[in-house]
C-alpha cells in the first residue's frame, strides 16, 4: 500500500493531509494521483460515492497549477450547489499551505455579482454548477480561455440532471489542448458520449465494478397498490426495528409529505430536499448523522453527497425516472464493508421497470411480501427480547430493587415475563391485529411465485446483519451446516441482530436438534420455531393456541380502523383531533392513504423512539 509521500505530492500538500488526518490514500487516489501528476492526460475514473474522488483530482490540480499567476487554470463542474461548496471547502483545506491560492465557488441561488467580484480578484480554480457557469460566461464575468485542467465531477449525475447542453457549451469556451478528468459513479452511454466527444484517448481507471450496484447490497421489491404505498412503507419500517434509512421520493412535494406523515405517525423521520434552506438541510443532516432521525426522506438531488456509512436500508418509495439513478440510490447503503438492503415499492404498472434495473445492475431482485401485522408484532417482540437479553445490568438499579421485588412478590417469573413484554407487544398488536394484506399478486405466468407456506416451519435465529449476514449468506450458511439441499431453506429474512427462515416441516426436528448446543464464532446460536410462516397476508395463525407471540392472531383481517395516530405525546391517547385537523389541511393522495391504517382510533402509536 502506498503512502501519500509515495504518490509524489509536495510538502505543502502533505502537511495539509497530515492536518486533515488522512493516513493512507484511498484506492481511487492511489490510482489517479501519480498518473495525473506525472503526465498530461485525459482521465475517466469510475468510483462510487464516498471513495475520496475530490482529493483524487484536487491534489494533482493544486500541485500542477501556477499559484503565482492569477489566471484561472482549473475548472471543476459539479451537479449541485452542495457539492460545489463541499468541493470548494475541501480544496481550500487541501491547499491551506499553498500561499496565494484562491478557489472560488460559483452556483445559483446566490448573488452573481459577488461571485463575479471574487473571480476578478484572481481565482486559479473555479468550482461551478453548469447552469450558473454558463450564465457567467454569457455575461463575460469569467474568462476560462486559459483553462489547463477541467474536471467533470459526478458526470453521470450532471447528465441525469439535464446539464448536457450546458456542459458542451461551457467546454466549447475552453482551450482544445487542456486536460479533462471525468469522475463518475457509473458509466451510462451519455457519459461515454461526453468522454468520446471532449476527451482524447482517456486513460480509464475503475474502482470496484463499473455499472454495478455495490455487491454488499441486496435488492428487493414489493408489489402493492399505489394507494397502499405509504402503509407499505410503514410496515417495512416496523418490520425492521433498527432501521436507519434513506427513503427516496421523486418530487420535493412528495418528499415533504411522506416525511410529515411519518413524523405525525410517530416515526423519527426528516425531509431533505431543495426547497429547504441551507440551514434547515444542515440541521436535518446533523440529526440523521447522530441517528435522531432514523428515516430520512429525500429527493435524489438533495441526497447527493450524503456520506453516512451505516445506512441499513434504502427504500425507493417511488422508482426514479432514470434507471441509472437507482444505482446512486442503492449505493447509499452497503458502504464501508457493511451489508445493506435496497427496497423498491412498486405498483403493477411499474413492475416491468424492475427487469430493466436488473439488466443494468446485473443483479436479480427478490420479490418479497409486505409483512403482515402478526409478523411485525413478532419481529418487534423478538427484537425487544433480544435487546433485553443483551442488556448490561446497570448497578444503580439495585437501589430500587427492594420495592420492585415487594411489588412482584406474588408474581411468577412466567407471569412477569408475560406482563413485561405485553407492555410493548400490545401496542403493536392492537394496531396490527386487523390489518389487511397489502400485497398484490403478480400477473399470471410470473416466474416469481412463492413457495407455498402450508408445509413450512419458520424459525428465529439470533444472528443478523450485524454479524455480517445478508439473506443469501445466511441461507448458504444454514444449508451448509444443516447439510440441506438448494431449496430447503427459504424465506430468509435478516434483521440487524436476528433473522427468520423457513424449512419444510419435516426438517424442523432436525433443525431444532442441531441447534440445541451449537456455537459459532465462540457464541451460542439460538434457534427457535415460531408460529408464523413468514410472508403474505394470509391468515396463518388461525386456530393455533400455544405461544403468546402469535396468540389471538386468528381473527378476521378486516380493513383496520385502528391507527398509527399521533406523535410521541399521544402515547397516553386523547389527541385524536390533532391528526384529524391536520388531515383536513393536507391535500392530495395522502388523504386517502390515511383513511386506511392511520385513521384515528383509540389505539396508541406502536412506534418507539430509538434509545
Ligand atoms: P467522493 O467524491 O468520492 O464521494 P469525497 O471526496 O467527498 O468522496 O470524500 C469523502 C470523505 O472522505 C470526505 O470527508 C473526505 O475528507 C474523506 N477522505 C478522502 N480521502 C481520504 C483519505 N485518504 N483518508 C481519509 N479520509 C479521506
Ligand atoms: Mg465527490
Amino acid at each position: 500500500m502506498n503512502t501519500f509521500q509515495d504518490l509524489g505530492l509536495n510538502d505543502d500538500l502533505l502537511r495539509a493531509i497530515t492536518d486533515m488526518g488522512f493516513e493512507t490514500p484511498s484506492e481511487v487516489q492511489d490510482k489517479s494521483i501519480p498518473l495525473l501528476l506525472e503526465s498530461e492526460i485525459d482521465l475517466v475514473a469510475l468510483a462510487q460515492t464516498g471513495t475520496g474522488k475530490t482529493a483524487a483530482f484536487g491534489f494533482p490540480m493544486l500541485q500542477k497549477i501556477d499559484i503565482d499567476s492569477r489566471t484561472t487554470q482549473g475548472l471543476i463542474l459539479s451537479p449541485t450547489r452542495e457539492l460545489c461548496l463541499q468541493i470548494t471547502n475541501e480544496l481550500k483545506a487541501y491547499g491551506k499551505y499553498c500561499k496565494g491560492l484562491n478557489v472560488v465557488a460559483i452556483y445559483g441561488g446566490s448573488s452573481i455579482q459577488d461571485q463575479a467580484r471574487e473571480v476578478k480578484r484572481g481565482a486559479q480554480i473555479i468550482v461551478a454548477t453548469p447552469g450558473r457557469m454558463k450564465d457567467m460566461i454569457s455575461r463575460n464575468m469569467v474568462d476560462i480561455s486559459k483553462i489547463q485542467y477541467s474536471v467533470l465531477d459526478e458526470a453521470d449525475e450532471m447528465l441525469n440532471m439535464g446539464f448536457y447542453e450546458d456542459i458542451t457549451d461551457i467546454l466549447s469556451h475552453t482551450p482544445k489542448d487542456k486536460n479533462t478528468w471525468l469522475f463518475s459513479a457509473t458509466m451510462p452511454k451519455e457519459v461515454a458520449n461526453i468522454a468520446k466527444k471532449f476527451m482524447h484517448s482517456p486513460t480509464e481507471i475503475t474502482v470496484g465494478n463499473k455499472n454495478e450496484g455495490s455487491s454488499q447490497v441486496s435488492h428487493e421489491y414489493y408489489l402493492v397498490n399505489s394507494r397502499d404505498r405509504y402503509q407499505a412503507l410503514k410496515r417495512l419500517s416496523d418490520a425492521n426495528p433498527d432501521i436507519f434509512s434513506v427513503i427516496f421520493c421523486r418530487t420535493k412535494r412528495d418528499t415533504q409529505k411522506v416525511a410529515e406523515q411519518l413524523i405525525e405517525d410517530g416515526y423519527n423521520a426528516g425531509a431533505l430536499h431543495g426547497d429547504l434552506s441551507q440551514n434547515q438541510r444542515d440541521l436535518v443532516m446533523k440529526s440523521f448523522r447522530n441517528k435522531q432521525i432514523q428515516m430520512l426522506v429525500a429527493t435524489d438531488v438533495a441526497a447527493r453527497g450524503i456520506d453516512v456509512d451505516d445506512i441499513t436500508h434504502v427504500i425507493n418509495y417511488q422508482l426514479p425516472d432514470e434507471i441509472e439513478t437507482y444505482t446512486h440510490r442503492s449505493g447509499r447503503t452497503g458502504r464501508a464493508g457493511k451489508t445493506g438492503v435496497s427496497m423498491v415499492i412498486v405498483s403493477k404498472s411499474e413492475v416491468r421497470k424492475i427487469k430493466s434495473i436488473e439488466r443494468i445492475i446485473k443483479k436479480d431482485f427478490i420479490k418479497k411480501d409486505i409483512p403482515n401485522g402478526i409478523e411485525i408484532c413478532e419481529v418487534q417482540l423478538m427484537s425487544l427480547a433480544n435487546k433485553i437479553h443483551n442488556t448490561e445490568i446497570n448497578p444503580e438499579i439495585d437501589k430500587y430493587l427492594e420495592s420492585i421485588n415487594t411489588m412482584f412478590e406474588d408474581t411468577s417469573k412466567e407471569e412477569l415475563i408475560q406482563k413485561f413484554f405485553s407492555v410493548e407487544f400490545t401496542r403493536f398488536f392492537n394496531y396490527y391485529q386487523k390489518s389487511k394484506n397489502l400485497n398484490v399478486a403478480e400477473s399470471a405466468g410470473s416466474t416469481r411465485e412463492h413457495v407455498s407456506n402450508d408445509n413450512a416451519a419458520r424459525f428465529f435465529i439470533n444472528v443478523g446483519s450485524r454479524d455480517g449476514y445478508d439473506w443469501m449468506k445466511l441461507k448458504d450458511f444454514l444449508k451448509e451446516i444443516l447439510e440441506l439441499g438448494r431449496d430447503d431453506v427459504f424465506k430468509v429474512d435478516v434483521k440487524e441482530s436476528f433473522s427468520f427462515f423457513n424449512t419444510e416441516k419435516e426438517i424442523a426436528p432436525k433443525v431444532l436438534e442441531f441447534f440445541t448446543d451449537f456455537k459459532h464464532n465462540g457464541r451460542f446460536v439460538n434457534v427457535e420455531e415460531t408460529e408464523n410462516k413468514g410472508g403474505g397476508g394470509r391468515d396463518r395463525n388461525r386456530g393455533r393456541g400455544g405461544r403468546r407471540s402469535g396468540g389471538g392472531g386468528g381473527r378476521d383481517r378486516r380493513e383496520s380502523s385502528g391507527g398509527f395516530r399521533g406523535d410521541r405525546r399521544s402515547k397516553s391517547g386523547g389527541d385524536g383531533n390533532r391528526s384529524e385537523r391536520r388531515r383536513s389541511s393536507s391535500n392530495s393522495d395522502f388523504k386517502s392513504e390515511k383513511r386506511g391504517e392511520s385513521a384515528s382510533s383509540s389505539s396508541s402509536r406502536p412506534r418507539r423512539s430509538r434509545r
